[in-house]
């Protein structure tokens, strides 16, 4: 038990005691730790990382930028911030994201209270103190009322699963661990694995350097031209000035992104109609271009077949090679089910000569060798293989994390058949530990800042609430935990997202429970929700 008098957790020297332990120093973390100060508590977060940022501290492929607008993709908790920070281009690249991560940590003053280099390894809930013992990798024992998982949804890195990986002697690097002074593969023999939104924005970028590129893929995408530019004066000071009610339409958007009008069903309308409508979402260079062209995209299989052989067709008269096209079309599971990509050239990419697809699917890899790789055809050699093959998504770095909740339930147990939680904010059995974006809220089908900032907001509230009222802890009860998993599954299943082998699904680490991870009903209405839950005492949690 922890004696918060004595000092004292068992056996062990408590080294630090505060009201809100929060782990991660990426957006999340940053503006958690920034309401917590607000309300007047002690806090301190802890990051694995050497810096701020998150995603964008160890993402430094080349070619790595948002693919929600810069101008959408920002905090817009602070109306002075968001007039003086310059985005320069469309879609900011990681240098830019990460000194903007760097210039809030230092204009709110945040890095006295975050302690790097750390990760949390252990976190267990002691019933009797009503408090968090969490112990860091740097020795730490810290009791705390409270705990914030910002831990990120795309945080802990995933490798294939291919034979002598480890045998490979030539450079490896990791597009989610990219070296911070970059990489000169000028000369070089390059291997890239993975073709998912990393791999096509790093491989036109290696290509641009590398004597040769060899791009094995799996799966096609379906990406689209990112349309990137330099912003504009007028359009950046228009946009700061509309900035209130835009931002207001983002939290009551759908995506997390203010679309304008009702769309129509795309099979409500001609086909030349559909088709000015893709191409219009094409030209805007836009996640939601395409697949927000019409309403009834991720829902009606029929629809979203005429989306994808736009796409195809689109694929087709980029490159060059009949067959080269062929092998980079998607054309099983439909368009928008696995995160669709941006990219600036990705496949014209594949016209140049010293760029060659190798379709796994065809020819899959046997094995890596110490100079290169086997498939089932050939024998490749390589200077360097880079792997773009993602993440443990949504609850990766959640159950990484060795939590104990109450009676010594862990956390990786609760969620041995998937995740299971309330609003994608609480699990049940865990008092006081709170989730940013976790499994089953909009998170990563959203604008993320847009959700990032609710969360952390909803979160603040509730611990103010719990102060100001007297209470010592919350925690979801199950039956409110059951329903909202029960509704969430029930909406995934209207929609087209269990037809692919994608990691919203948990796809793509073997023994994953299949289950879609996300919350699919719109970032608006689930705000609504969660102010509803809040506004009538937290309902669906017990307080003590
Ligand atoms: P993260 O940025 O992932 O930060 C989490 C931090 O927690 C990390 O620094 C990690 O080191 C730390 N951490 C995790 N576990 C522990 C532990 N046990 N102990 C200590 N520290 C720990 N979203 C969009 O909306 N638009 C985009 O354009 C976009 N682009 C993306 C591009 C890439 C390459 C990737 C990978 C993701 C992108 N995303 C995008 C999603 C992106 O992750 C979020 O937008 C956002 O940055 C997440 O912020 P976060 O603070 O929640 O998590
Ligand atoms: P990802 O989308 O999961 O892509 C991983 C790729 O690796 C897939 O093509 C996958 O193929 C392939 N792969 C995995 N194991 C393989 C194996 N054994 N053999 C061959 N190929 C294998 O990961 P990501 O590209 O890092 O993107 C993850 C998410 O991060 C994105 O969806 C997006 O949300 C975010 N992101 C955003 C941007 C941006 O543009 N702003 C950039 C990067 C990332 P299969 O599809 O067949 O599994």
């Amino acid at each position: 038990m922890t004696d918060v008098r004595s000092s004292r957790v068992g056996s062990e020297e408590l080294t630090a005691t505060y009201d809100v332990v929060i782990v991660g120093a990426g957006f999340a973390g940053m503006y958690m730790l920034h309401k917590v100060r607000q309300l007047g508590l002690s806090a301190r977060v802890y990051d694995a990382a050497k810096g701020v940022g998150g995603t964008w501290y160890w993402n430094r492929y080349p070619g790595a930028r948002c693919d929600v607008m810069s101008l959408d993709y920002s905090y817009s908790f602070d109306p002075e911030l968001e007039q003086e920070w310059e985005w320069t281009e469309k879609y900011a690249t990681q240098p830019e994201i990460l000194s903007y991560a760097n210039h809030v940590a230092d204009r709110y003053d945040l890095r006295p209270d975050i302690q790097f280099d750390t990760r949390i390894e252990r976190s267990s809930f002691d019933e009797e103190a009503g408090r968090w013992t969490v112990r860091t990798s740097a020795g730490d024992v810290v009791s705390a009322q409270h705990i914030v998982m910002a831990v990120g949804t795309l945080s802990t890195p995933k490798l294939p699963e291919i034979d002598g990986i480890d045998s490979y002697e030539g450079e490896t690097y990791q597009t989610q661990r990219w070296p911070h002074d970059g990489v000169d593969l000028s000369g070089k023999r390059v291997a890239v694995i993975g073709t998912g939104s990393s791999g096509i924005q790093a491989i036109p970028n290696i290509a641009a350097q590398a004597a040769t590129t060899t791009v094995f893929q799996r799966t096609p995408n379906y990406s689209m031209p990112a349309g990137n530019r330099p912003l504009d004066a007028e359009e950046v000071a228009e946009r700061k000035a509309g900035y209130p009610a835009y931002r207001q339409a983002a939290r009551e958007s759908f995506f997390g992104v203010p679309i304008a009008g009702e769309p129509k069903m795309a099979l409500d309308v001609t086909e030349e109609e559909r088709n000015a409508a893709y191409q219009a979402g094409w030209d805007a260079g836009s996640l939601v271009g395409l697949v927000g062209a019409f309403g009834d995209i991720l829902f009606s299989k029929e629809a979203n077949d005429t989306a994808a052989e736009f796409v195809r067709t689109k694929i087709r008269s980029i490159v060059d090679d009949p067959q080269v096209a062929e092998d980079l079309c998607p054309d099983d599971y439909p368009v928008g089910t696995k995160r669709p990509c941006l990219d600036t050239d990705y496949f014209a990419t594949f016209n140049k000569d010293n760029v060659r697809l190798v379709n796994v699917r065809r020819t899959p890899i046997v094995c890596i060798t110490p100079t290169g790789l086997d498939t089932t055809e050939e024998r490749f050699e390589f200077d360097a293989i880079v792997y773009a093959t993602g993440f443990d998504a949504l609850t990766g770095s959640l159950v990484s994390v060795d939590v104990e909740g109450r009676g010594g339930a862990t956390l990786k147990e609760a969620w041995a058949d998937g995740p299971t939680t309330y609003l994608g904010l609480a699990a049940a059995g865990f008092p006081n530990f709170h989730l940013v974006t976790g499994p089953q809220s909009p998170s990563v089908l959203s604008n993320m800042m847009v959700s990032i900032e609710q969360h952390v907001e909803w979160i603040a509230d509730a611990i103010e609430y719990l102060r100001d009222n007297g209470y010592e802890t919350m925690e979801a009860t199950p039956e409110a935990v059951n329903a909202w998993v029960e509704h969430s599954t029930e909406l995934g299943n209207q929609t087209l997202y269990p037809l692919a082998d994608s990691w919203y699904m948990g796809a793509n680490v073997p023994g994953k429970p299949r289950v879609f991870l996300p919350y699919i009903g719109g970032v608006g209405p689930y705000r609504e929700k969660c102010d509803e839950v809040a506004a009538a005492g937290y309902e669906g949690f017990k307080l003590v």
